[in-house]
């Protein structure tokens, strides 16, 4: 092996399927997949990494985030723990200055090394964007996303505040531009906390077609039935003919309506080809608050989406911040609830967290096929089930074929 190569086979995997295969990489994607024990003329030169038959699955990926939040729950308390009470208190902490730039910057950071480290090569999170402050969390968390460049991917996507439309919109419509021209990836929004939902809507779809980038808007995130814009979104985005992607986040308010209407709006957000994402850890913590029986639970209409059809990925959202005191930016603790509280089986739910979302990115699925993103996370854990259940932190993260992270646990018992 020459001197500061890169090691081109991943050795003794086991696969979820029971396999334990070697697999050779190259520029960053699976070159060759063989039972382990098959002989190879190359190997030794082109040099391995042993895996010792920990579990290989495909890498985690975190389908929304809010970064430029991250951290925060003891600097920006939020003691009626609702998303209003949250909301009020993040802008009150921005204008008052307790959220300096650097700050952001280095607590975006951790934050991205947090989900690197528990095996997410992916990361899409929502920044806010609004009237007073235009884009400088955007260009913070861009400053983030720079120290972790070959290491993962990031996507921003600009959380405008409301209201975007009218006169009263204006300033929040210059901020969304300033975010565009800083390069954000991806447009965001709220049409449930919007004046008129249907413009803001067109508004969007029409701004980011003009700036050929995919949507990803916060959608209805209340349990309130009367607040449902998921329809509009997804017949204006047919009807417009947009193409460059569109996912809804929470879409909360879709689990309180009538079985008959969550079959009509699942089949026409299938229709418009759009990824719907489950969002479990925040809309426990902040839906249903003073709701003293019977208590939602917050999650969106999962069953009648998946039997439309839909793309449907789960993410973490918010990491102790005012939004969500706990969290642990781990994918495998959202598909835990995906389980609990989703009724999901443990392998559908960790694909809620890993190909999913991958796909609603843009980003090529991993299924252990030749060609497919050398995109892994190893863990010490006997199946899927296993893995998500007692989350082990012994763990391996490869991004195109590169390890990029590692973490061990280990426990002692005295007796
Ligand atoms: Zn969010």
């Amino acid at each position: 092996m020459a001197p500061n190569a890169l090691p081109r086979w991943i050795t003794n995997a086991r696969l979820a399927d029971g396999r334990v295969v070697d697999i050779e990489v190259d520029n960053g994607a699976i070159a060759a997949i063989v039972p382990t024990g098959t002989p190879s003329e190359h190997r030794a030169t082109q040099g391995s990494h042993d895996l010792d038959e920990w579990l290989l699955l495909p890498a985690m990926a975190e389908p929304h985030a809010h970064l430029d939040k991250a951290l925060t729950a003891d600097l920006v308390p939020n003691p009626g723990g609702d998303l209003q009470g949250a909301i009020d208190a993040w802008i009150a902490a921005s204008i008052a200055g307790r959220l300096p730039h650097e700050d952001i910057v280095g607590r975006a950071a951790t934050a991205m090394e947090m989900l690197l480290v528990r095996g997410v090569t992916a990361v899409r999170s929502h920044v806010n964007v609004g009237a007073g402050y235009g884009a400088a969390a955007v260009e913070a968390v861009h400053q983030a996303r720079a120290q972790m460049q070959g290491l993962m991917t990031v996507q921003t996507v600009a959380l405008v505040h409301s209201p975007l439309t009218g006169s009263e919109g204006a300033g929040n419509r210059d901020a969304l531009h300033e975010a565009i021209e800083a390069g954000v990836d991806v447009v965001g929004g709220c049409p449930h906390l919007e004046p008129e939902p249907t413009t803001m809507l067109a508004l969007v779809i029409d701004l980011a077609s003009q700036a050929e980038l995919p949507l990803d808007l916060h959608v209805d995130e209340t349990l309130d039935e009367s607040m449902l814009t998921l329809p509009d979104f997804a017949q204006q985005v047919m009807d417009s003919g947009f193409t460059l992607g569109a996912s809804a986040s929470h879409c909360v308010s879709l689990g309180m309506q009538s079985a008959l209407v969550q079959q009509q709006v699942a089949a026409q957000v299938a229709a418009a080809n759009m990824a719907v994402f489950a969002l479990p850890q925040t809309n426990l913590f902040l839906q249903g608050r003073g709701v003293p029986t019977a208590q939602p639970r917050g999650l969106t209409a999962l069953d009648a989406l998946f039997h439309a059809g839909v793309n449907v990925g789960a993410g973490g959202d918010n990491v102790q911040d005012p939004f969500n005191l706990v969290g642990r930016s781990d994918p495998l603790e959202t598909a835990a609830l995906m389980v609990m509280a989703g009724h999901r089986s443990p392998e559908a739910a960790y694909d809620m967290v890993s190909n999913a979302p991958r796909k609603a990115m843009g980003l090529a699925p991993i299924n252990f096929q030749v060609g497919d993103p050398a995109d892994f996370m190893a863990i010490d854990a006997p199946t899927v089930r296993g893995a998500i259940a007692d989350a082990p932190m012994s763990r391996r993260t490869f991004h195109a074929g590169v390890l990029v992270a590692s973490s061990d646990s280990t426990a002692r018992l005295y007796r």
